[in-house]
């Protein structure tokens, strides 16, 4: 794998957000903390075979991510979850140079009016959910199942969904940044405060190049988060940044 840290912008989106915390790259190479007491997740990202339209490893993705200083991975697959023991198999093909990200299983659920970040294990959902109209009965059905709710990319051009209407939907928090996807802008960040919705950074890494930008796009949960459990409680509680 690549040098990580001569990949990547070395900026951040809490910079540019202004009243959203300032997320810090990862500095030092794999394993080095940033010793502020929060945790970092890679919270959007596919890998092959689970996301028929990625390219990306899943043992490079997890590597990059360790390098990059993340604590979690969640693997937002479109196609496919991980399953516990795939995930374990995972972390031992990645070995010791990646032990310290915990990789976790989560989904992108590719819907007509929105595309949904699941962070925990999905429910069965009734087909009728997952039709247009229906994201608000959506939510509400993951968040009954435990599961927290991002809004992924809502200001790509292809969507550009208002705040107020994440916030009809019920979604915990929505993407302010990924390096792939349009970002909000000032009346995009002024329209989130209105709503009272916590912003979260996500790289939607797909195929190999995307790897380097992993680092810019880490979102920021309090240190007291130590497992799945804890992370989705951090972002149904939009302790986020
Ligand atoms: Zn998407
Ligand atoms: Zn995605």
């Amino acid at each position: 794998m690549s040098d990580p840290l001569r990949l990547g912008r070395q900026s951040s989106w809490g910079e540019r957000a202004g009243h959203l915390k300032v997320i810090v790259p990862a500095q030092g190479g794999p394993g080095a903390r940033i010793e502020d007491g929060r945790v970092r997740v890679c919270l959007h990202l596919h890998t092959r075979p689970r996301s028929s339209d990625a390219s990306l490893d899943p043992v490079d993705a997890l590597c990059m991510a360790a390098a990059a200083g993340a604590d979690f991975l969640v693997l937002t697959e479109h196609d496919a979850s991980w399953t516990p023991a795939a995930l374990a198999e995972l972390r031992a093909a990645a070995g010791p140079e990646a032990a310290r990200t915990v990789p976790l299983g989560g989904r992108e659920l590719c819907l007509p009016d929105a595309h949904l970040l699941v962070v925990g294990a999905l429910p069965p959902l009734a087909p009728e959910l997952m039709g247009p109209g229906q994201t608000r009965a959506l939510v509400e059905a993951l968040h009954r199942a435990g599961c927290a709710v991002v809004l992924a990319h809502p200001w790509d051009v292809r969507w550009q969904i208002p705040p107020r209407m994440a916030k009809e939907w019920g979604v915990d928090a929505v993407e302010v940044v990924g390096a792939r996807h349009r970002e909000p802008g000032d009346a995009g960040l002024a329209a989130m405060r209105a709503a009272g919705l916590p912003g979260v950074a996500g790289v939607d890494a797909h195929h190999p190049e995307h790897l380097g930008l992993i680092p810019a796009c880490l979102t920021l949960v309090p240190g007291w988060v130590r497992d799945e459990a804890g992370l989705i409680r951090a972002i149904r509680r939009g302790e986020v940044a």
